[in-house]
């Protein structure tokens, strides 16, 4: 089903030298339309790196990377027309509130938005005229997602959008993801929890030290681990402390 599917990002041996260090040692992957693409690995793998240089922010070494047929080296601006970029919460200008920011990031863009439509697919309808510093981790997070829209991007990119966050505001946001995902926006995400990836991504590339050790679906990865012999050691429980948690603290959705 996979081969169908029309591939929207293509990135091939992708080095980035830092000096002497190589933070990215040669990584290839497809990303296909339509899907949510994890990068996951543990800090200093080199997923934010190679994000970044997806988003055009930052030079690679080498490699070639083309985006929705643009390619990075020769057609970098038809590229940032079509991504969505998540602006570090440092960029909101204290003094406005979430209907002027999103206008001025409009502006930026060159794109007349309609804030409380965008307001309210990342249900912060009711925190329009508050401040960024007003709203909690999960509602400043998803703000900082619905800025990723405001061009109708194609593609957007996260990275680590839920560190930090409680249990609830995690779901919360993954399901935001996923209507972004299915409302046909590529997702490109980078994380460092297992669940988040299981849960969430298609797709994964597990990367370590610079290098894509696995690529493919968490399905497939977890069936190939036991065809291939391996077994847990302990019994594993039915539930854990956050279903603990969730269950006692209720599982509809919650102020985050
Ligand atoms: P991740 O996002 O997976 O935690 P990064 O891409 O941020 O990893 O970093 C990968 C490696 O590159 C790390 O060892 C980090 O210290 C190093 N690195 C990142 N940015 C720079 C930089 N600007 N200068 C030098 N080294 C860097
Ligand atoms: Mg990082």
């Amino acid at each position: 089903m996979e081969n169908t599917r029309k591939k929207i990002i293509s990135v091939s041996n992708l080095v980035k030298k830092y000096g002497d260090f190589e933070a990215v040692r040669s990584i290839s992957f497809d990303v296909y339309e339509g899907e949510i693409f994890g990068l996951l690995g543990p800090n200093g793998a080199g997923k934010s790196t190679t994000l970044e240089i997806m988003e055009t922010l930052r030079e690679k070494s080498s490699g070639k990377i083309s985006i929705d047929g643009f390619d990075l080296d020769t057609d970098a601006s038809s590229i940032k027309k079509i991504i969505g970029v998540q602006l570090q919460s440092s960029g909101f200008y204290p003094g406005l509130n979430l209907i002027e920011l999103i206008r001025l990031f409009g502006g930026l863009y060159n794109k007349s938005v309609e804030p409380m439509s965008l307001l309210e697919k990342v249900n912060l309808k009711d925190k329009a005229k508050n401040k960024t510093k007003e709203l909690s981790g999960g509602q400043k997070q998803r703000f900082s997602i619905a800025t990723t829209l405001i061009n109708e991007p194609r593609i957007i990119f996260l990275d680590e959008p839920t560190t930090g966050l409680d249990p609830q505001a995690r779901r919360n946001l993954w399901d935001l993801i996923r209507q972004i995902r299915d409302a046909g926006t590529t997702v490109i995400i980078t994380t460092h929890y297992m669940d988040e990836a299981e849960e969430l991504c298609d797709r994964i590339a597990i990367m370590d030290q610079g290098r894509i050790v696995k690529l493919d679906s968490p399905e497939n990865m977890i069936d190939e681990l036991v065809k291939n012999g391996f077994e847990r050691k302990k019994q594993v429980k039915n539930a854990n402390l956050e279903d603990v948690f969730l269950t006692l603290t209720g599982h509809e959705w919650k102020e985050d």
